[in-house]
């Protein structure tokens, strides 16, 4: 009687029989334009799969490819569910944070932090910038780190987080925290339902509301275009309908809808405005200005919450979820661009 090896591993079906899987991943994924670029696949490839140009591709493939399967087990649109709505929540409220300065009413960080004084995680994934406003990923450990000033706030541009969360699992003693997009946050539940330590040590996950992120080439270039200085831009945000860049000498405003010219293919059929795979989904929309609008999916967080209100570090406010309805039947009109 044939035994059952331990390191016998489901891999979904080959749809090209006789073709590597990355080359699966490639014609399904990468070549149909669906790919969100969320680099889950990166986080476990053994190969190479990788940034290049800006999108996700794997030089040399056909050599270095190992065919094990683990790309398109975790690609989130490999066999593509999509999502949408508001999702389940325990409580809907908005908050801001008495200690912290961020992009809205900075829970985000609120709650990362928070969840590291409770010893719950003793690391999280931060998405940082550099002066050109390319995103670094930092490992932040304490309260102090959060003195960096580029650490809180929102960048409409890619970030490599996944890839780093598997360095994040490796070290962490008690768990990690990971911030994200929704295509982010889909792609660690992939990652926890195929790969146990995942699961055990990513112990919180939040994720951001999102309508669009873009491709750092592409952004830039469409930003320094319309006059945005770099050496001087301290904030982006898209609020009301607009896109506007803060810079210590003025700003520079226009439509949202002009950026649609460079609006990222894997954007446009993504239907999940509200990340609704995550533990606490947070963004600006449904709340008043200066806080976050929080929707509280999973009890670890409602736990957090408790130890914030016990401790007095945030105001807490009423937020209403109706105010969500437009941008997330936006998203799901997008439903009709995935290709058949
Ligand atoms: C690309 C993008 C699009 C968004 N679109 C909308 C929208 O349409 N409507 C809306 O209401 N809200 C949107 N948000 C969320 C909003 O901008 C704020 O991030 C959210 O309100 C949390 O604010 P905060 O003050 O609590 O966060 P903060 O405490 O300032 O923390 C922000 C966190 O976001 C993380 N982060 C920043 N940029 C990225 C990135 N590119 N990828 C992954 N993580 C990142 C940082 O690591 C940090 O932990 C978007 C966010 C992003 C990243």
């Amino acid at each position: 009687m044939a035994v059952e090896s331990e390191w016998e591993v489901a891999v979904p079906e080959k749809r090209l029989k006789d073709k590597l899987f990355f080359e699966n991943l490639k014609s399904v994924v990468i070549d149909r334009n669906i790919c969100s670029r969320c680099l889950t696949c990166a986080a476990v490839c053994p190969g190479g799969i990788t940034i290049v140009d800006d999108r996700v591709d794997f030089p040399d493939y056909e050599r270095r490819c190992m065919d094990c399967g683990a790309c398109v087990r975790v690609c989130p649109r490999f066999v593509y569910e999509p999502r949408s709505g508001l999702g389940h929540y325990i409580q809907f409220i908005a908050g801001r944070s008495k200690r912290f300065t961020g992009q809205d009413g900075a829970m985000v960080t609120e709650i990362l932090v928070s969840a590291m004084e409770m010893g719950l995680i003793d690391r999280s994934l931060f998405v940082s910038r550099d002066e050109r406003w390319g995103t670094e990923i930092f490992h932040v450990r304490d309260s102090e780190q959060l003195e960096l000033p580029t650490l809180g706030g929102t960048k409409y541009t890619f970030a490599n987080v996944l890839p780093e969360l598997k360095r994040a699992v490796m070290l962490t003693k008690s768990g990690v925290g990971v911030v994200g997009t929704p295509c982010i946050v889909s792609g660690v539940r992939r990652l926890q339902r195929e790969f146990p330590i995942f699961k055990e040590r990513v112990k919180l996950l939040v994720g951001l509301f999102c309508t669009e992120n873009f491709h750092y080439g592409d952004i830039t270039k469409y930003l320094a275009d319309k006059g945005v200085d770099f050496s001087k831009l301290i904030k982006t945000d898209i609020t009301k309908g607009k896109f506007v860049a803060t810079m210590t000498d003025g700003e520079v405003k226009f439509k949202v809808k002009e950026l649609e010219s460079i609006l990222p293919s894997g954007c446009q059929v993504c239907t999940d405005f509200t990340a609704v795979e995550s533990d606490v989904s947070v963004g600006s929309v449904g709340s008043a200005k200066g806080f976050s609008t929080m929707a509280v999916r999973q009890e670890n967080v409602i736990k957090i919450l408790d130890f914030i209100r016990e401790n007095g570090y945030a105001d807490f406010g009423d937020a209403d979820p109706a105010q969500l309805d437009y941008l997330i039947n936006h998203k799901k009109a997008r439903e009709k661009n995935i290709p058949v």
